[in-house]
C-alpha cells in the first residue's frame, strides 16, 4: 500500500519557459493516473517565478499541449479551485508572509552580503578546491541589528539555515532511504533582494497550502528535496510522500535534451503521432503491466498502476519505438476513423482533403504510415494533376536500357488502355502477360510504370493507386512519360 494521505492530491508545477517539454507530459501522465486511481485531484500550478524566463505564451502552450493529450487538470491558472491562485507570480505575498515566519522563528536568517563579497568568496572556494556554498558570515547578525538594516533599505536576501552537523533523510517511494549530509547543503536563498521568492520556498508553501499529499517529479529534484524537508521542518509542516521518477535519457544516458532529441511537445503534435500512442510510449519510460504487454491504454494504466510499480531504471528516448508503436495504433483504427483522423490533422494546416477520396487512398498506406505527417508525402500523386518526373528516376529500372524502358511502358499503356473495369485485379494478369513477353523483370517493368504514374520509386501499391486514379489520369500519365524518355 502507497504511503500517504488518501485521497491523493498530486500536482505538477512546470516553468512556463520555452517550448512545452515532454517530461512535463510523462510527469503529468504518472502524477494524474495516480489521482484518477484514487479518487484524487491532479492539480496544475504554474511557476513562474523566474521573471525573466517565464512568458504567458508558454504558459498557453503548456494547456494546449497537456490538453491535446487528454491530460487535463481538476484545479489550475485557468480551470481555477479552491487553492486558487495557481499562479506563482500571483501569490508574492504569501510567500512574504512565510518568509516573515521564518525570519521570526530562527529558521531563517537575512543575509546583506554583496554581490561582490559572494563572488569573492566562490573565487577563494575555487582556489582552495573547496566546494561553492554560503560561509554563513550573516547568520551571526543579531536580529534587532538585522531588522535595523531593513528598515534602512540595506538589500538582502533570505537564507534557510541549514544546520552544520546531522543528516537530512527521507524515504523515497521508488528509491528507499536517502540521506544527505546537512553540511553538504547550501544555506538556501528562499527570497531574492527583488522580493521574489526561490523556487524552493514557492515549492513547498505552495505543495503544503494546496494540500500536496505525494509529490511525484523526476529524479533531478531529489538533490533539492533535503532543502524542502528542512524547510518543512522550519515550518512546523509535516512533509507530503516524495516519489522520483526515472528522468527521460538520450541514448548517451545523459538527460533529454533538445540536442539529441526532440523535446518539445508542439513537434510531437506537428508530426502526427497520436495522443494515445505518445501517452503509451512515455508510460513505458517508467512503468509496464502486469504482464509486460508494450501496447496498452491510459485506462490499462489505471487499473494496474501503483506508484511502487514504478522503474528506477534510465530509460532511454527511443524514437524508433515511438514510430513502430505509432504505427501499431494508426493501424489498429479502423478505415473511417483514421480517415477522419488524417483530414482534422489536415484540415488544422489549412488543407481540406475530400472524404471518399480519402477513404479510397487511407487503405493503401495504412500498413506503412508511421505518424500522420508522412501522408502527404506518400500520397501527393492523387492530389494533383500534374506530377513532375525526374528523368533520373527510370535508372531504378537497372537491367533496362533507355528503349526498353520505353517499350515497358508503352505495353503497360495498352493494357491501361484496354482494361474495362478498370480496376487492380482487371489489370493484374494483362500486366504480368505484357511484362512476360517483353521478357523483363518484374521489378524492372512496374519500377517504369510505378514512376510514370507516381513520379517515385517508393509509394503504395501501384495497381490499387491506378485503380483509385483512374484510367484516363493513368493514360495521360504514361504518355507524359513516354514524351519525357523521348
Ligand atoms: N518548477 C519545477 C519544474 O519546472 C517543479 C519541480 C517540482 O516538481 O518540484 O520542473
Amino acid at each position: 500500500m502507497t504511503p500517504g494521505r488518501f485521497p491523493p492530491r498530486v500536482r505538477i508545477a512546470p516553468s512556463p519557459t520555452g517550448a512545452p517539454h515532454v517530461g512535463t507530459a510523462y510527469v503529468a501522465l504518472f502524477n494524474r493516473t495516480f489521482a484518477k486511481k484514487h479518487g484524487g485531484q491532479f492539480i496544475l500550478r504554474i511557476e513562474d517565478t523566474d521573471r525573466t524566463r517565464s512568458t504567458r505564451e508558454s504558459e498557453d502552450a503548456i494547456y494546449r499541449a497537456l490538453r491535446w493529450l487528454g491530460l487535463d487538470w481538476d484545479e489550475g491558472p485557468d480551470v481555477g479551485g479552491p487553492c486558487a491562485p495557481y499562479r506563482q507570480s500571483e501569490r508574492s505575498a504569501i510567500y512574504a508572509d512565510h518568509a516573515r515566519m521564518l525570519l521570526d522563528n530562527g529558521t531563517a536568517y537575512r543575509c546583506f552580503c554583496t554581490a561582490e563579497r559572494l563572488e569573492e568568496l566562490r573565487a577563494f572556494q575555487r582556489a582552495a578546491k573547496r566546494p561553492p556554498g554560503y560561509d554563513g558570515l550573516c547568520r551571526k547578525i543579531p536580529k534587532d541589528e538585522s531588522d535595523r538594516r531593513a528598515t534602512a533599505a540595506e538589500p538582502f536576501v533570505i537564507r534557510l539555515r541549514i544546520p552544520d552537523d546531522g543528516a537530512t533523510a527521507f524515504d523515497d517511494l521508488l528509491r528507499g532511504r536517502i540521506e544527505i549530509a546537512n553540511k553538504d547543503v547550501d544555506d538556501q536563498v528562499l527570497m531574492k533582494s527583488d522580493g521574489f521568492p526561490t523556487y524552493h520556498l514557492a515549492n513547498v508553501v505552495d505543495d503544503k497550502l494546496m494540500g500536496i499529499t505525494h509529490v511525484m517529479r523526476a529524479e533531478e529534484w531529489i538533490p533539492s528535496t533535503p532543502k524542502h524537508l528542512l524547510l518543512y521542518r522550519a515550518f512546523g509542516w509535516e512533509p507530503p510522500v516524495f516519489c522520483h521518477l526515472p528522468l527521460l535519457r538520450n541514448q548517451d544516458k545523459s538527460k533529454i535534451s533538445k540536442r539529441k532529441n526532440p523535446t518539445s511537445l508542439e513537434w510531437y503534435q506537428e508530426q502526427g503521432y497520436l495522443p494515445a500512442a505518445l501517452l503509451n510510449f512515455l508510460a513505458l519510460m517508467g512503468w509496464t503491466t502486469n504482464d509486460n504487454t508494450e501496447i496498452f491504454s491510459v485506462d490499462r494504466m489505471l487499473e494496474e498502476f501503483a506508484p511502487e510499480t514504478i522503474t528506477t531504471s534510465s530509460p532511454v528516448f527511443d524514437l524508433t519505438k515511438l514510430d513502430w508503436l505509432n504505427g501499431e495504433y494508426i493501424r489498429a483504427l479502423a478505415t473511417d476513423a483514421l480517415t477522419d483522423k488524417l483530414i482534422a490533422f489536415y484540415a488544422e494546416r489549412g488543407r481540406t482533403l475530400d472524404r471518399a477520396l480519402m477513404l479510397r487512398i487511407v487503405p493503401l498506406v495504412r500498413e506503412r504510415l508511421k505518424k500522420l505527417v508522412e501522408f502527404d508525402e506518400m500520397t501527393q500523386f492523387f492530389f494533383t494533376d500534374a506530377i513532375t518526373i525526374d528523368l533520373a528516376e527510370f535508372d531504378a529500372a537497372k537491367k533496362l536500357t533507355p528503349d526498353q524502358r520505353k517499350q515497358a511502358l508503352t505495353a503497360a499503356l495498352a493494357v491501361v488502355r484496354g482494361t474495362t473495369p478498370f480496376t487492380k485485379d482487371a489489370m493484374e494478369a494483362p500486366m504480368k502477360a505484357a511484362l512476360e513477353s517483353l521478357g523483363f523483370k518484374m521489378g524492372d517493368f512496374f519500377m517504369c510504370l510505378r514512376i510514370a504514374i507516381t513520379g517515385k520509386r517508393a509509394t503504395p501499391p501501384l495497381l490499387e493507386s491506378m485503380e483509385v486514379l483512374g484510367q484516363d489520369v493513368c493514360v495521360r500519365r504514361i504518355e507524359a512519360a513516354l514524351r519525357l524518355l523521348g
